[in-house]
């Protein structure tokens, strides 16, 4: 499919944020550098915060939850070494954006959020660019995605205690789950792989802030009883 028409100026904007955000700072995989090349940003953010699509930073979206920093985005993907035949599963779709570039490498996107509000706009911008290989689904992803699985690759975009059980068992054979675990403000950024021999293997890639991952499998939700 043809990439989606975009204004000239966030283009330019798009090509300086690769150099300057992505490649100068060792994000190195081709697939990873061409989908984030491709994919507008601006489409996933309000009006009024188009004009800071590339700057790389995370910017707020609806929900009180936020869209990830391009930098992470990229080397999430990287992480997960994303190949074209990959079936791939997000966590935390949030604005759609890391759901929309992870369909650009691999074959099939589904990516979970359990904001409705969320969903339904990730959705209807995933759909507005023609991006026909990424789902988005409303629910709790640390419960995984039963229906599709096993996934080649798990992206979990938001801070959780511990790694999930069910993402472990929804991994195919060399199958590779990315996501920050930590107790404080900070996580660490894991990469548990699963060998062909069904042992797992855990990496670890540095601190990473991200929003909470909240869940049957995460950390308990502060507003349940107000609802
Ligand atoms: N990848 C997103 C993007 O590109 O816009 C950003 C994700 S944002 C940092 C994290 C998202 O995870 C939030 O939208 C939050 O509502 C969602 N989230 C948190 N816990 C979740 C869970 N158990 N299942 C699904 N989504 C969850």
């Amino acid at each position: 499919m043809a990439p989606p028409q975009t204004n000239p100026r966030h283009a330019e904007h798009r090509a300086f944020m690769v150099e300057r955000h992505l490649r100068a700072r060792g994000i190195r995989d081709p697939l990873v550098i061409a989908a984030m090349g491709e994919v507008p940003r601006e489409a996933f953010v309000s009006g009024e915060l188009e004009e800071f699509a590339y700057e790389d930073s995370a910017l707020p979206i609806e929900a009180g939850q936020t869209i990830s920093q391009p930098y992470i985005v990229a080397r999430m993907a990287e992480l997960a070494t994303l190949e074209p035949t990959d079936k791939v599963l997000e966590v935390g779709a949030g604005s759609g954006f890391a759901a929309a570039v992870f369909g650009r490498i691999a074959a099939q996107v589904y990516a979970i959020e359990r904001h409705e509000e969320l969903a339904n706009l990730a959705r209807s911008r995933i759909a507005r660019l023609g991006y026909d290989n990424v789902e988005i689904i409303c629910g709790d992803g640390t419960k995984g995605f039963a229906e599709e699985e096993p996934f080649d690759a798990i992206i979990v975009s938001a801070g959780g205690p511990r790694v999930p059980e069910a993402l472990k068992r929804q991994l195919a054979p060399g199958g590779r789950l990315v996501l920050p675990v930590g107790t404080g403000r900070m996580q660490e950024l894991i990469r548990v792989t699963r060998n062909e021999d069904d042992t797992f293997e855990e990496e670890s890639f540095g601190g990473v802030a991200f929003v909470p991952l909240i869940g049957e499998e995460g950390w308990p939700d502060q507003n349940a009883d107000d609802a």
